[in-house]
């Protein structure tokens, strides 16, 4: 082969690397799940972040609203209350801070299980009123909270398994009831939490419990029949997701039920996930969780739009990025307009 002829190939097959570079990504750009709004229920500012980056994140991606499940704090960068403030503070009304999510973890340091158990427990008393102190604007959310974290979380002390009808969560629950607003729990699907559950959310009617990343340890089929039983209970797919859930996935393959797009696959998401979402479309939301670096920020909204809502109908899929949000959160419609320019 010449010396011409190799270089004309070679800038022959690079058009078509350049072309289809183009070609790929833009296409993907036109699929309505690349710009529907998403509203993030379940949000962790952490540590790295500063409000101005994470406004410019989730204007980039069409984050219209973030809740807070409670800001990671520090000796070094302040209490999460400080921290939800700051962030409250810029992105005004695409924001909800989390009350007493400093105040909880401290309590329970201080009290161990009893903050859970004990009928007359002066640090929960102490930690409660001061969450329900905090107001910021007339707007708040409930921190996450940890029923049963034994086998799920990095902090030591929160691999534990509590009441989930205890005294704790019947006073919490109580005020979400008087707030309107949900109560959000990371339950791993234990038999005891999952009936004790089962009695909290008959006990109060008018409250809503949202499962934190859709419970944790659990399959399509026990979320299905929960729903069955339960009327009052939501999901948020936060966590459930690649990148994040990649690592969990490798001890129990059961944890990621969507991708998006890699090398070695196509986005998609689990048959029996799929079928669970389109069969209760009004009961999941979206979320972000908490991320250790913008662009894993990236990968997961990434995920959460092909590997999800571009494989839900298009009403499925309004519903499941903000539509069932606005509603269980009691949101402003109004949250959506800075899409419409
Ligand atoms: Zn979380």
């Amino acid at each position: 082969m010449s010396l011409l002829t190799s270089v004309r190939r070679a800038v022959t097959s690079f058009g078509i690397v350049v072309l289809a570079l183009l070609g790929g990504p833009a296409s993907a750009q036109e699929r309505p799940a690349s710009v529907i709004p998403i509203v993030d229920v379940h949000f962790h500012y952490m540590p790295f972040m500063r409000p101005d980056a994470l406004q410019e994140r989730m204007q980039k991606n069409n984050i219209v609203l973030a809740i807070s499940a409670g800001a990671i704090g520090g000796p070094a960068i302040g209490d999460p209350r400080t921290r939800d403030a700051e962030v409250l503070q810029l992105l005004g009304e695409s924001y909800i801070p989390a009350s007493g999510a400093g105040e909880l973890y401290r309590a329970e340091r201080a009290a161990g299980l009893s903050l859970f158990t004990d009928l007359q427990s002066p640090h929960r008393a102490d930690a409660l009123a001061r969450l329900m102190e905090q107001k910021y604007a007339g707007r708040r959310a409930i921190p996450e909270t940890f029923p049963n974290a034994e086998n799920s979380s990095v902090d030591p002390l929160r691999r534990r398994r509590v009441p989930t009808d205890g005294p704790f969560f019947q006073e919490l629950m109580k005020f979400a009831v008087q707030e309107k607003i949900p109560l959000p729990m990371h339950m791993e699907w234990h038999p005891d939490s999952v009936l004790q559950l089962g009695n909290l959310l008959r006990s109060f009617p008018d409250g809503v419990v949202v499962l934190s990343h859709c419970g944790k340890i659990t399959v399509a089929d026990d979320i299905r029949r929960f729903f069955e039983k339960h009327t009052n209970v939501y999901c948020d797919l936060g966590y459930r997701g690649a990148p994040l859930a990649t690592q969990e996935s490798t001890r129990d393959p059961n944890r990621m039920i969507y991708w998006p797009d890699g090398l070695f696959r196509k986005a998609d998401i689990k048959p029996d996930w799929l079928k669970l979402i389109t069969d209760f479309p009004d009961r999941f939301m979206m979320a972000i969780d908490d991320v250790h670096s913008w662009g894993q920020y990236d990968e997961v909204v990434a995920a959460i739009r092909f590997g999800v809502l571009d494989k839900l109908d298009k009403s499925t899929a309004e519903k499941v990025a903000y539509q069932n949000a606005i509603n269980v959160y009691r949101l402003s419609p109004g949250i959506l307009k800075k899409t419409d320019k």
